[in-house]
């Protein structure tokens, strides 16, 4: 009873906020964007840090603290997996249930581009169905809870020689299909979509942390830095947690050909190391809880390996560019203010230079909010994507000469 009465004050909260944006022009106004108490690291952006945060600390290390409300939902758990909540239970259903109320957010604020709508209908899909719904059902059936949608390196531990072991012999076929589906995922589609597509295929359109930052994350797009520096750390943050990846699945294999003498009882603590450092610490307690003083995509910019991954493709190995007409540029600067990936996007537009970045995720919301559409997501054949003609280069302008003409 409790619970149902509870999730009906969400659901009516949410009609609410949903009327409120309804009744707004669409798009993005600016207003008081930079000076709001919650959209600029004021007062309530830091409560609210401080309480998203604060959720994490309490999910990973006091579970206990959440029992009353976990056992809120015991109901809905057995009707959906035949077993009583637990922590992760309650977390998967709150973070199913923003990112839909959140997404619908989102679609009333972008309702005026079809790609945003689309975009958002698809991250809401994943979540509810894939990454919420089908694992909640495996649980039901007595099969291992796998999330169709993740896969290696996100998912670090799906290739590991344990996992796929014991996926082989616990669950037979089921288990085999699993290790395969996770193998085409990684090296097949990977590759191949984010060469038609780049990432946004993925990091835009089918991941959960994605649909999580386009959605619950969108009121804070704005607050991502876009200075060399964190450019500079991004760089080394993601590409070393990517290789801290790949390094320890190859020691892993290599420790299981050798019958495990290389690492003895080291492996275990590998695992363990990262799950707690990388998988709670950073994707959850830094990753979402920072949403409101660093911006929506701290995880997806500096520690996740897919995203390195994807990068790394989308810049050397795609057909994906954001064009630039540069000419139509206006300069207003709000493209690189809604970039959440810290992108200066009006860098670009103004030299009328294609956007190749490794860490673009093709959101798309840098040409939703330009007012003169110079801004085009594309996917066309790689010749010319680089090297394209600069309309004005740094080189060209020169406003004051030590040789000013008399
Ligand atoms: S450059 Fe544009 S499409 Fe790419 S991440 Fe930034 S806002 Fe999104
Ligand atoms: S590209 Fe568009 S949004 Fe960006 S600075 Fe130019 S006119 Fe403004």
């Amino acid at each position: 009873m409790m619970f149902w009465f509870s999730i009906g004050t969400l659901l009516g909260g949410s009609l609410i906020f949903f009327s409120r944006y309804a009744r707004r022009p669409a798009g993005i106004q600016n207003d008081g964007i930079v000076f709001g108490q919650l959209t600029a690291r004021g007062v309530f952006g830091w409560i609210l840090g401080v309480v998203f945060t604060g959720f994490y600390v309490v999910l990973y290390w006091f579970p206990q603290a959440l029992e009353h409300l976990v056992r809120m939902f015991d109901s809905l758990s057995h009707a959906l997996r035949g077993r009583t909540a637990d922590q992760w239970f309650l977390y998967s259903f709150f973070y199913t249930f923003a990112v839909i109320v959140m997404g619908v957010r989102a679609i009333l604020r972008y309702r005026h581009v079809r790609y945003q709508i689309v975009r958002t209908i698809s991250v809401v899909f994943f979540q509810l169905g894939f990454a919420f719904l089908i694992p909640q059902l495996m649980q039901l059936l007595n099969e291992p809870e796998l999330y169709f949608s993740y896969f290696w390196p996100l998912d670090y531990d799906l290739l590991w020689p344990s996992t796929i072991s014991d996926l082989f012999s616990s669950s037979g076929r089921l288990g085999a299909f699993m290790v395969i589906w996770g193998a085409i995922l990684t090296f097949i589609a990977t590759p191949v979509l984010t060469y038609f597509f780049g990432k946004r295929w993925y990091c835009s359109w089918v991941c959960g942390c994605g649909g999580l930052a386009e959605t619950l994350g969108d009121p804070f797009r704005q607050l991502s830095s876009k200075s060399l520096t964190a450019w500079r750390v991004e760089r080394w943050m993601v590409h070393g947690v990517l290789a801290f990846v790949v390094l320890s699945t190859a020691l892993l294999w290599l420790n299981a050909a050798f019958g495990g003498a290389i690492l003895g009882g080291l492996s275990g603590s590998l695992s363990r190391t990262y799950g707690f450092a990388i998988g709670a610490v950073f994707s959850g307690v830094i990753g979402v809880g920072f949403y409101p003083l660093m911006g929506s995509r701290v995880w997806c910019r500096f520690g996740c390996p897919m995203a390195a991954i994807l990068g790394l493709l989308q810049k050397y190995f795609s057909r994906f560019r954001i064009t630039t007409n540069g000419g139509q540029c206006i300069s207003c600067g709000n493209c690189s203010k809604y970039c959440e990936m810290g992108i200066d996007v009006r860098w670009y537009a103004q030299r009328g230079q294609n956007i190749i970045r490794a860490s673009c995720v093709g959101c798309g919301v840098c040409s939703a909010v330009c007012p003169r559409g110079v801004l085009k997501l594309e996917n066309a054949p790689t010749t010319g994507r680089y090297n394209g003609p600069v309309l004005i280069d740094r080189d060209q302008v020169s406003v004051i000469t030590d040789e000013w003409p008399s």
